[in-house]
């Protein structure tokens, strides 16, 4: 039998994760596989956090060299820009190379930032979500001695006809990252001379969490003094401050997660919902093409999370694999929400609830081993490679 074209797009968590997963379920015989990313190294997003009290150059102890663990699972890796999908020919048009066939495809490429979308938002206005703007944050932020400074989540833009609506796609991070920045400040004893904002669409702090962990959220941040600005419509920003719908916030510096608009490959390959982001079945399957999955922060899922990205890979290759091979039906991808938030002084909020999704669970606990934690699964994923002995 001809070994089954496996093609990937997009080699972060959910596209390693996917390719693990062929790796472990198929012998080497049974497939070829490929996958496709703009670049050959991936930079580990949940450590940018600490972007705000390190130099500069930190961000290079996050490179991983995505290529090497490609290989490791028998895939031959392509450093390339996918533009469009042909889901009736089954190919993959690329920028620089010849058009890719596939038996099965993995859309694993992410959301494109909709930094556009606000007037006068840019990167220059400082962000977290790369390497070179956490770089770029680092050095702004280097030597601060006061003023104030606005972490701002952009919207997020989805159909209004999803079951689950949240205001933002993640804005975990920038709960993490006003939070160390707080404790960076008190360390160098200026935090008196320094205002710390957040601002968020959402209509509440830590929308995406149960009553309990948004309980815990609020009171933490009302114990740090970090004031937060909840149902803001940013209408701009300028050098010098925000404009939203109701009054202009000044600031010395900003953090921004820009607007998540969806994916513009899959809206050019018409494998979208009209709003960027790729409708899927219990099983991740695209609704129209059953050979082609989507997994991660492309997907129509909310919120937009690595562990959610890691655990819908597995699901989405469990299933084809259980088709190929005619067995019965895996379960199908059980959303969950969890929360690993670093809250500084050595210590970490873990929060894990199904109430989002209309379940009964909700869980929070704050302490030490909730950071050490954390700080494990960082140290595990850089180290490894992205290849995790356990997966989730
Ligand atoms: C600062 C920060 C901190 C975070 N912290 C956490 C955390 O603590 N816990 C947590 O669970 N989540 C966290 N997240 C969210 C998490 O990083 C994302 O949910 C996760 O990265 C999604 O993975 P993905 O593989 O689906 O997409 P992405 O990480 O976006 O990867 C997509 C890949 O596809 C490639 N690609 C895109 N388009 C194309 C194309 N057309 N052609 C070729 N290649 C393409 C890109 O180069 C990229 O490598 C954080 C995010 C940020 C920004």
């Amino acid at each position: 039998m001809k070994p089954y074209r496996v093609v990937i797009i997009g080699a972060r968590f959910s596209g390693l994760t996917v390719a693990h997963w062929v790796h472990r379920l198929l012998q080497s015989g049974e497939f070829t596989g490929t996958i496709v990313d703009a670049w050959p190294t991936m930079t580990y997003r949940p450590g940018l956090v600490y972007a705000m009290r390190a130099r500069p150059e930190f961000v290079r102890r996050l490179h991983i060299e995505t290529r090497k663990t490609v290989e490791r699972c028998g895939f031959h890796f392509v450093e390339d820009h996918a533009l469009r999908v042909d889901p009736s020919h089954q190919q993959v048009h690329l920028a620089a190379h010849r058009p890719l066939p596939y038996d099965v495809l993995f859309l694993a490429s992410g959301s494109d930032p909709g930094w556009n979308t606000i007037a006068g938002l840019n990167v220059s206005r400082g962000g977290l979500c790369e390497d070179y703007l956490a770089r770029h944050t680092a050095s702004v932020l280097k030597g601060w001695q006061s003023g104030t400074l606005i972490f701002a989540c952009g919207p997020l833009h989805a159909s209004p006809h999803q079951p689950v609506q949240l205001a933002t796609a993640d804005e975990f991070m920038l709960y993490e990252a006003s939070l160390l920045w707080d404790w960076a400040c008190r360390r160098r004893h200026v935090r008196h001379l320094t205002e710390i904002i957040l601002m968020t669409p959402a209509p509440v702090l830590g929308e995406p969490l149960g009553p309990s962990g948004r309980a815990r959220l609020a009171a933490i941040m009302a114990q740090r003094d970090i004031h937060i600005k909840t149902q803001t419509q940013f209408v701009e920003v300028r050098d010098d401050g925000i404009q939203t719908e109701h009054a202009f916030l000044p600031a010395q510096a900003m953090v921004w997660v820009p607007p998540y608009v969806g994916s513009g490959l899959a809206r050019n390959s018409g494998l979208d919902d009209g709003y960027g982001w790729v409708p899927v079945t219990p099983h991740l399957q695209h609704r129209n093409w059953s050979n082609i999955y989507a997994v991660g922060d492309i997907t129509n899922h909310v919120p937009k999370l690595a562990h959610a990205a890691m655990v819908q890979a597995r699901v989405a290759v469990h299933h084809w694999w259980s088709s190929l091979s005619h067995r019965p039906t895996p379960p199908p991808y059980h959303p969950q929400v969890i929360a690993m938030l670093d809250i500084g002084y050595g210590k970490g909020l873990f929060s894990l609830n199904t109430t989002l999704y209309g379940g009964t669970r909700d869980f929070t606990y704050v302490g030490y081993p909730a950071q050490i934690g954390k700080r494990l699964f960082n140290g595990a994923y850089i180290r490894s490679h992205g290849w995790l002995p356990v997966m989730p």
